[in-house]
């Protein structure tokens, strides 16, 4: 049994175990922190910056889903920073692709769409980077459409660690970094992909979908996949 600590988050007296993250111990006491790469039972890597916090005595955010709780730790979830740097993250994911939500399957469902909502991300005050990316619909079943990708990597993840058949990684840095199959084969030609679909049901916008399925059609199956492993608690 892991020790417990005790903290303070938005003015809450909190208990966690010293296990815990931050980001789990606010969730298990009813406060919300937005996240588009967490999802819970796979790991955290604190990719998408969406669930920084500001920690009392620390001059830098961090992200909450990967610091682990601390003893006497006086953590904000939520203020003007916060939600200015949030604004700023969210703004950069829809100018770094071509994320077009009126003709995208998964319009209303968008978990970036979502965040953007919430934040009040009307309008962009940067330009648009308009890359030109591949759209890969070789598989039989899915496609992926690397212009709504915001590489949060949770097919990465649960293809790897729940399915355990490690078809995707992320290839190349920065701008230039893009999801591949298998090294770089198309999809369809993949020698590990078992077809579970389990990475089409965790991608958090319309990059990975399934044939057939029309703009703004609901997801029917989240949530949310009751195979996932929960050793994160949230
Ligand atoms: S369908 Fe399953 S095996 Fe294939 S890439 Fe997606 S998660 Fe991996
Ligand atoms: S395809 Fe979806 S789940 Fe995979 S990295 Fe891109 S946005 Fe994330």
């Amino acid at each position: 049994m892991s020790e417990v600590r005790t903290l303070v988050i938005d003015g809450h007296d909190v208990a966690a175990t010293a296990d815990q993250t931050v980001l789990s111990a606010a969730r298990e006491n009813g406060i919300h922190i937005p996240t588009l790469c967490h999802l819970q039972g796979l790991s955290d890597i604190g990719a998408c910056r969406l669930c920084m916090v500001e920690l009392e005595g620390s001059p830098r955010l961090v992200a909450s889903c990967v610091t682990r709780v601390e003893e006497g730790m006086r953590v904000t979830t939520v203020s003007e920073r916060l939600n200015a740097y949030r604004r700023r993250v969210v703004e950069m994911f829809f100018l770094e692709r071509n994320h077009v939500c009126a003709v995208c399957v998964a319009n209303g469902s968008c978990e970036l769409q979502g965040a953007a909502r919430d934040l009040g991300l009307d309008h962009f005050e940067l330009a648009p980077l308009h890359p030109e990316v591949a759209v890969d619909a070789t598989h039989e079943r899915f496609v992926l459409d690397q212009n709504r990708c915001i590489l949060c990597s949770r097919c990465v993840r649960v293809c790897a660690e729940v399915e355990g058949a490690h078809t995707w990684d992320i290839q190349g840095r920065g701008a230039d970094a893009r999801l591949v199959s298998d090294l770089g084969t198309p999809w369809g030609s993949s020698t590990t992909c078992t077809s579970c679909g389990k990475c089409v049901q965790v991608c958090p916008t319309g990059a990975l979908f399934e044939k057939g399925r029309s703009v703004a059609e609901p997801k029917a199956r989240r949530p949310y996949l009751p195979y996932l492993v929960d050793h994160s608690r949230a």
